[in-house]
């Protein structure tokens, strides 16, 4: 019997994961990349000897596909992609296809914001309570590559919409939606409403045995919930209500409950600060319940965990004024968040390349936190105009080292400087990872050369 053929568009981690694992399964593999390929997946391509280009897609023979695996940062509304689909090839995304090959059980995470940190967390909650778990989707070493010697019982998965836009038969044993805010609408056709159903795909193909746990303050949410009828066991998460079933905060206690257990412990003890990171590490300890970790073994998880880098991540204090690297913060969302959080006057610095920003969200932490704006991007006009007149004192620059001068210029012991963007980093770094390490060496620079030098 001739081989089935999997075409491979994008030569990421994902789609060279895909490659690999295609091989491994018995197909004719071809992977095409329309950029430049990296030499070390060139070589893991080579040494498989699956055939690849880079710098072009060669339609005809991509069309002969019986199935393709597209890497979710190409759009299907790309020419090559809508062929195929007219042409009815299944296009589907790496998760897909990497999970009809696992017996594992899957926890799926998904948001707008949080979806990192709380895909680590519920990671680091089953691992370390001894449970064999891997750690795949938009994060780390690719799910498809992981899945080839199968040997897991758990994954958590962090999910993004344009994963779950390929996603199709998928059925995921936990599903977490932690938020949905408007981000990505370049590829929703500027339509909210497509976005949302993007994220709502992650409930598809569950069963009255599963489990979902969502934000439930949020409307988007519950009303997108109301709409879709779904069997399925719900796990909200709350830090308004009371809950008998699901995780809430209460005063300064966070109380995680689900199947007759319950977490419970005092918010003060915990790494993780910041509201949005009490709906994450709920999200999380219900994701741990529901793979039947023991309450108690998750408390000393939620204690002993250390967050990615970039993320409202504490960098030095000078002078005793404390500098904190929130980098990843690329929507507004996030910084609402960020600066809730805050507990000192803060000097923060925002900026970057705009994605439609409504700057009118923060108002309210704004007002009550900030006491100086320092734009960091090319075209800073937007901020400005928008905080004249509403923050005391304001600046730009695109200088990294100006940045931490200005801010120690403007701070008193006590005052914190937030590094919390709410833009791209695009307009004048590699990505949020370069402009949040600049902003750190910067910081130690200032630390142990004082700032005058
Ligand atoms: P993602 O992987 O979805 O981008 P991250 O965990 O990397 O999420 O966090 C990205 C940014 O969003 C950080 O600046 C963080 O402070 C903020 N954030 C994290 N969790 C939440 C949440 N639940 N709601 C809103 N903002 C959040």
């Amino acid at each position: 019997m001739e081989k089935q053929k999997l075409v491979i568009l994008g030569g990421g981690e994902s789609g060279v994961g895909s490659a690999l694992l295609g091989k491994a399964k018995g197909y004719s593999v071809f992977l095409s990349d329309r950029g430049l390929l990296k030499d070390s997946y060139k070589l893991t391509l080579q040494q498989a000897s699956i055939d690849f280009e880079e710098g072009t897609h060669t339609k005809d023979r991509i069309l002969e596909a019986d199935v393709v695996v597209k890497s979710p940062g190409i759009p299907d509304t790309v020419p090559l992609v809508v062929e195929l689909l007219q042409a009815g090839v299944p296009v589907i995304s790496e998760i897909e296809f990497a999970a009809r090959y696992t017996h594992a059980r899957l926890i799926g995470i998904t948001g707008s914001n949080g979806k990192t940190t709380t895909t680590l967390l519920t990671y680091h909650l089953l691992k370390q309570a001894g449970l064999n778990v891997g750690l795949a989707g938009n994060i780390g070493d690719s799910f498809a590559k992981q899945v080839i010697d199968d040997q897991f019982d758990y994954y958590v998965l962090e999910l993004s919409s344009f994963q779950l836009d390929g996603m199709f038969e998928t059925h995921l044993h936990t599903a977490v939606l932690l938020n949905i805010t408007p981000d990505h609408l370049d590829r929703y056709g500027y339509n909210f409403r497509n976005y949302v159903n993007s994220k709502f795909r992650i409930l598809q193909n569950m069963s009255p045995k599963d489990h979902f746990i969502y934000f439930e303050d949020s409307t988007v949410i519950t009303e997108g919930l109301a709409e879709r009828s779904v069997e399925v066991n719900t796990l909200p998460v709350s830090l308004t209500k009371a809950l008998t079933t699901g995780g809430y905060m209460a005063g300064e206690q966070l109380l995680a409950s689900a199947g007759g257990n319950a977490v419970s412990i005092d918010l003060k003890t915990l790494p993780l600060k910041g509201k949005h990171n009490v709906i994450n590490m709920l999200a999380a300890s219900l994701a741990a319940l529901t793979a039947g970790v023991a309450p108690e073994t998750i408390a000393e998880g939620l204690l002993s965990f250390k967050n990615a880098a970039h993320r409202l991540e504490p960098v030095a204090t000078i002078d005793g004024v404390q500098f904190i690297n929130d980098s990843k913060a690329t929507n507004v969302d996030s910084v609402y968040y960020a600066l809730e959080s805050m507990t000192a006057p803060t000097i923060w610095i925002a900026g970057g390349q705009d994605k439609g920003n409504d700057y009118s969200q923060l108002d309210e932490p704004v007002k009550q936190k900030v006491k100086a704006l320092i734009c960091l991007g090319k075209d800073n006009r937007k901020l400005i105009d928008y905080y004249t007149g509403k923050i005391p004192q304001i600046t730009e620059t695109q200088d990294i080292h100006d940045l931490i001068k200005q801010s120690l210029l403007w701070a008193v012991p006590g005052d914190v400087v937030l590094l919390s963007p709410a833009c791209a980093s695009f307009d004048l770094f590699k990505n949020y990872e370069d402009r949040g390490n600049q902003f750190k060496e910067a910081v130690h620079k200032a630390a142990n050369e004082g700032i005058n030098q």
